[in-house]
C-alpha cells in the first residue's frame, strides 16, 4: 500500500472573516506569521503568552505562529498587539523596565 503523495495546499488560508491577511515577520528566533485580529472577529478570551494576561472578547489583538510550523496555525498564539510588539524587547535579561 503506497501512501498517495498528495500535495499540500500552501496558500495560506484566512482563519475567518475579520481577520486580516497575513504577513510575514522576522524575528531572532525564526520567521513568524502575523495576524492582526479585529475586536469583532475576537468572540473568545485569550491568555497573551507576552503578558499573562487575559486578552478580552472583542479586543483588536494579534495572532501568530512560527512560519515553519507545518502545524503553524493549530499552534498559533494570541498575543496583545503591544505585546507582540515589544516580543523582541523581552530576552532572558530584563535591562528595559
Ligand atoms: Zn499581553
Amino acid at each position: 500500500m503506497g501512501r498517495k503523495n498528495r500535495r499540500r495546499e500552501e496558500e495560506v488560508r484566512p482563519l475567518g472573516p475579520g481577520y486580516s491577511s497575513r504577513t510575514v515577520e522576522s524575528h531572532p528566533d525564526g520567521d513568524w506569521v502575523v495576524q492582526k485580529v479585529t475586536g469583532s472577529a475576537s468572540t473568545k478570551a485569550y491568555r497573551c503568552p507576552g503578558c499573562d494576561q487575559e486578552i478580552r472578547p472583542a479586543t483588536p489583538h494579534t495572532v501568530a505562529f512560527r512560519s515553519d510550523d507545518p502545524q503553524g496555525v493549530e499552534h498559533r498564539r494570541h498575543w496583545h498587539t503591544p505585546c507582540w510588539a515589544a516580543r523582541d524587547r523581552r530576552g532572558p535579561r530584563t535591562g528595559r523596565y
